[in-house]
C-alpha cells in the first residue's frame, strides 16, 4: 500500500515530538518525505585511512581510540577555550582540536572509538585536525556508520548523523517493498533507470559508487519528468485549441520594413520569417525571442503587429514600466509615420496605469471597438475593462519582470491568439528549450552593425573623481549620461533620498556646468515623460536615476552610464543597465562604483570587464546565482528539483523533456493503467493541474 508512505514521521518508532517538530520544519513531514532527505554528501569509510597515512593535501577520514582528554584555556586567544583529544589507531597517533565546545566532555572518555572527519595541518611538528566532525561509532551499529559509503546529512536541531541514517535506514526497511514506482516501466526500461526503491535506497546507502550514480540519475531524471510533464501538457492543450491563422502575404509589414532607416541584421530577419512561418499556421504561435540588449527586438515586434494588424486583428504589446511603454508608442509612431506607409491608417493607442479616468475610458472603449489596432501598454492591460474586438498577437517585452501568472493573462482577452515572448536575459539555448518547455524559441545572435563593445571599468567609491570626470568629457564632446542609483523595495523612500541628495550634490558640485534631471518610479508619470522626452531630444546632458532605465530605454546619444553602489544590483541587471549605452557606433563607458569585496560581488564586477556579451553574461550569472534564484524560485518552479541540476545534467534533462512529451501525445490524459501511479503523483505534488490534465 502506497498509503503507508504518507505516514507522519511523528509515528515512526524512534521520532518523539520533538523530533517530529524539528523534521517537520525543514520539510520533513512524512516517510515519504524522510526517503527523499537526500545526503548532502558521502565518506568513503570502506578502507579507513591510518592515521600513519594521513598528509595535509584534503579532509580525510579515520578511525581511532580516544587516548586522552583534556580541556583548557587557549594559549593564542584570550578567552577562548580548547578541548582537546589525542586519539589513536594501530599505527599511531592524530591530536584534534575544538574551540569554544565545553559540552564536548560528555563523548571523549578514553577507549571511545570515533570516526573523525577533516583535514589534517602541520602544528607544532605534528599533525592535528580542527574541529573535526565527528561519530562515536559502537558495534551495534556499525554497519550503517562504518565499512560503506556512509551518507552524511544536513542535520535538523538536535539530531546527529547515526540518528538520522539510524531512522532513515529504518522507513527503508518498513516502507520501501510496498512502494509502486509512478515513472512507467517503458520509461524506465528505455532509460535503463534504477526503480524507485532501488533509488531510495542507494542515494542514501549505496552499494557502490555507481550505484550511487544510477540511484542519483534515476532520482533526478524524476524530477525532470515531473517538472516537464505540465509543460508538456500545456504544449499539446494549446496545439489542439484552434488558434489564428493570419494573413502574412499582405505589404504592411513588409513596407514598415522596407522603409526602416537601417538593414535589418541577419538575425532579425530570420526571426521576422520563423515568426510569420508560425503566425501564418492555425496553431498559436507561442514563441520567446532572445536577443541581447541593443539587438533590435523592438522592430521585430513591430513587423509581427503589423503582420496581425494587415488582416484585421488587433495587437497587444505589454512592457513592464510606463516610461517604456511611453518610449516604445512615440518611436513606433514616428517609424510607421515615416514609413510611409500611412500611419495615419494604423491607429496606436497607449494604456498605462497613470491614464486619467476620463481618457481611460476612451481608450478603453477605442480598444473594444477594434479601432486601435495595435495597443502598447503596462500590466494596465491586463485590466478586466479591458476588451479588445479581435485580439490577434501579444507581445510581452522583458518577460522576466512579469510573473508566470501576469503572463498568462492577457491571452483569455483573445480566442486563442499567437504571443511572442521577449527577453533579453538570454540562457543556454538547451536550458531554455526545457525550462520554457511549452514555447519555441528563437534568437537573434547579433548585434547592429558598427556597435563598439562598451568599456567596463570598476572605480572604487575613493576613486569615483575619475568616473565623473570620464562622464564629463563625454558630455563635453556632445554625448549624454546616466548616473543611477540602487533602489531596493524594502527602503524605497530612503533610497530615493539618496538619489536625491547626490542629485543635488552633483548639480551644485562636480556637474554644476551641466544640464541634469533627477527621475525616479515614485514621480508623477508625466513628469517622468517630460524628463525622458527632454533627454531624449537632448536637451538635458545628464540623468541621475534610479532603476527606472533598467529596461529597454533607447537613447542612443547617451555613452556613459555610472552605476553606483554596484554591488547592489545582480549580472544581469548590470548587463541591462549597461545595454542603456553603446547604442550607436560612439565609443560607450560603464563604470561601477563600488568597494564591496565580497566573492560574489567580485565575480560579477569581473564576468562584466571580462563579457559584452549577454549569453556569456547570463551563463555566468547562472553559475554565480544557481538556476533556482536565477529564474526566480517561484516562477520557474524549479524550487522542486532538489538534486536535479539543470546546468550540469542538461542531457538528462533533455531526455526527461523528450519522454514526456511523447507520454502525453500517447496519454493526454495519463488514463492508461500503467500511467495512473504518474498521475497520482503529479497531482499530489500540483493539484492545480488537474484541468490541465482533464482537458489534455
Ligand atoms: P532591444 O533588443 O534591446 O530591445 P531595441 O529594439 O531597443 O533593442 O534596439 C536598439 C537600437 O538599435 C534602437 O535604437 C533601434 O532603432 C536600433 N536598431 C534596431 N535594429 C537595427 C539595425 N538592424 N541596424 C541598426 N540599428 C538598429
Ligand atoms: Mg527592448
Amino acid at each position: 500500500m502506497e498509503e503507508s508512505l504518507f505516514l507522519p514521521v511523528r509515528y515512526l518508532k524512534g521520532v518523539g515530538p520533538k523530533r517530529a517538530s524539528a523534521f517537520e520544519k525543514i520539510g520533513v513531514n512524512t516517510v515519504e518525505d524522510l526517503l527523499y532527505y537526500f545526503p548532502k554528501r558521502y565518506e568513503d569509510r570502506r578502507d579507513p585511512i591510518f592515521i600513519s597515512g594521513l598528509k595535509t593535501d584534503k579532509a580525510y577520514t579515520v578511525k581511532a581510540e580516544v587516548l586522552s582528554f583534556a580541556q583548557r584555556r587557549s594559549f593564542q586567544r584570550r578567552g577562548f577555550q580548547v578541548t582537546e583529544i589525542t586519539v589513536r589507531d594501530s599505527t599511531g597517533k592524530l591530536c584534534c582540536v575544538w574551540f569554544n565546545q565545553p559540552y564536548l566532555k560528555e563523548y571523549f572518555k578514553a577507549g571511545t572509538n570515533l570516526i573523525l572527519h577533516g583535514k589534517p595541518e602541520e602544528y607544532a611538528g605534528r599533525l592535528q585536525m580542527n574541529s573535526p566532525e565527528f561519530e562515536i561509532v559502537s558495534d551495534e551499529d556499525e554497519p550503517l556508520n562504518i565499512g560503506r559509503l556512509v551518507p552524511v546529512y544536513s542535520c535538523p536541531n538536535g539530531m546527529t548523523q547515526r540518528y538520522l541514517r539510524r531512522i532513515i535506514k529504518k522507513a527503508q526497511d518498513g516502507y520501501l517493498s510496498k512502494i509502486d514506482d509512478f515513472l512507467p516501466f517503458d520509461i524506465r526500461s528505455r532509460e535503463n533507470l534504477f526503480n524507485r526503491a532501488k533509488s531510495l535506497i542507494n542515494i542514501h546507502f549505496p552499494a557502490s559508487q555507481q550505484d550511487q550514480e544510477e540511484a542519483y540519475r534515476r532520482l533526478s531524471f524524476e524530477e525532470f519528468f515531473i517538472f516537464e510533464l505540465p509543460l508538456a501538457l500545456r504544449k499539446l492543450r494549446r496545439r489542439e485549441k484552434a488558434g489564428i491563422a493570419h494573413n502574412v502575404e499582405r505589404e504592411l509589414a513588409d513596407n514598415f520594413i522596407e522603409k526602416l532607416p537601417f538593414e535589418l541584421t541577419r538575425g532579425q530577419q530570420k526571426v521576422i520569417a520563423e515568426i510569420r512561418a508560425d503566425m501564418a499556421k492555425p496553431a498559436a504561435m507561442q514563441r520567446l525571442l532572445q536577443g541581447d540588449v541593443g539587438s533590435g527586438k523592438t522592430v521585430v515586434a513591430v513587423a509581427a503587429c503589423l503582420t496581425a494588424v494587415q488582416g484585421g486583428y488587433q495587437a497587444a504589446f505589454m512592457v513592464p514600466t510606463e516610461v517604456l511603454a511611453r518610449q516604445h508608442y512615440e518611436k513606433i509612431r514616428s517609424q510607421l509615420s515615416g514609413a510611409g506607409c500611412q500611419g495615419g491608417e494604423i491607429k496606436i493607442g497607449l494604456l498605462t496605469g497613470s491614464a486619467k479616468d476620463k481618457e481611460r475610458k476612451k481608450i478603453i472603449k477605442e480598444i473594444e471597438a477594434g479601432r486601435t489596432q495595435i495597443v502598447i501598454g503596462t500590466h494596465a492591460l491586463l485590466e478586466e475593462s479591458v476588451k479588445f474586438k479581435k485580439l490577434g498577437l501579444i507581445v510581452i517585452d522583458e518577460q522576466h519582470k512579469f510573473g508566470v501568472g501576469q503572463r498568462s493573462l492577457l491571452p483569455e482577452k483573445g480566442s486563442n491568439p499567437d504571443v511572442l515572448i521577449m527577453t533579453a536575459t538570454p540562457i543556454p539555448r538547451t536550458l531554455a528549450i526545457t525550462l520554457y518547455g511549452d514555447l519555441d524559441v528563437s534568437v537573434i545572435n547579433e548585434l547592429p552593425p558598427g556597435r563598439i563593445p562598451v568599456k567596463t571599468v570598476h572605480f572604487s567609491k575613493e576613486g569615483k573623481r575619475r568616473a565623473y570626470e570620464l562622464a564629463r568629457n563625454q558630455i563635453l564632446a556632445g554625448s549624454q549620461a546616466y548616473i543611477v542609483y540602487p533602489v531596493i523595495e524594502e527602503s524605497y523612500a530612503l533610497d530615493i533620498e539618496g538619489a536625491k541628495k547626490m542629485y543635488e550634490e552633483l548639480r551644485s558640485g562636480e556637474f554644476r556646468d551641466f544640464r541634469l534631471a533627477l527621475i525616479h518610479g515614485r514621480m508623477k508619470q508625466a513628469e517622468q515623460d517630460e524628463i525622458m522626452r527632454d533627454f531624449k531630444k537632448g536637451e538635458l546632458d545628464l540623468l541621475v536615476s534610479t532603476t527606472v532605465l533598467e529596461v529597454g530605454i533607447d537613447v542612443p546619444n547617451a555613452t556613459c552610464m555610472i552605476v553606483e553602489d554596484a554591488e547592489r544590483f545582480g549580472l544581469s541587471q548590470l548587463h541591462q543597465l549597461r545595454g542603456r549605452v553603446g547604442r550607436s557606433s560612439k565609443e560607450s563607458f560603464c563604470l561601477l562604483i563600488s568597494n564591496a569585496s565580497s566573492a560574489r560581488s567580485r565575480a560579477r564586477f569581473e564576468a562584466m570587464i571580462k563579457y559584452n556579451d549577454g549569453f556569456c553574461i547570463a551563463e555566468e550569472d547562472l553559475k554565480i546565482r544557481g538556476p533556482g534564484e536565477f529564474f526566480g524560485q517561484r516562477q520557474s518552479g524549479l524550487s522542486e528539483l532538489r538534486i536535479a541540476d539543470p546546468l550540469r545534467q542538461m542531457r538528462l534533462l533533455k531526455r526527461a523533456r523528450e519522454a514526456a512529451l511523447k507520454l502525453v501525445i500517447k496519454d493526454p490524459g495519463l488514463q492508461q493503467r500503467a500511467n495512473r501511479p504518474l498521475k497520482e503523483q503529479l497531482l499530489r505534488r500540483f493539484p492545480a493541474y488537474e484541468k490541465l490534465i482533464m482537458t489534455g
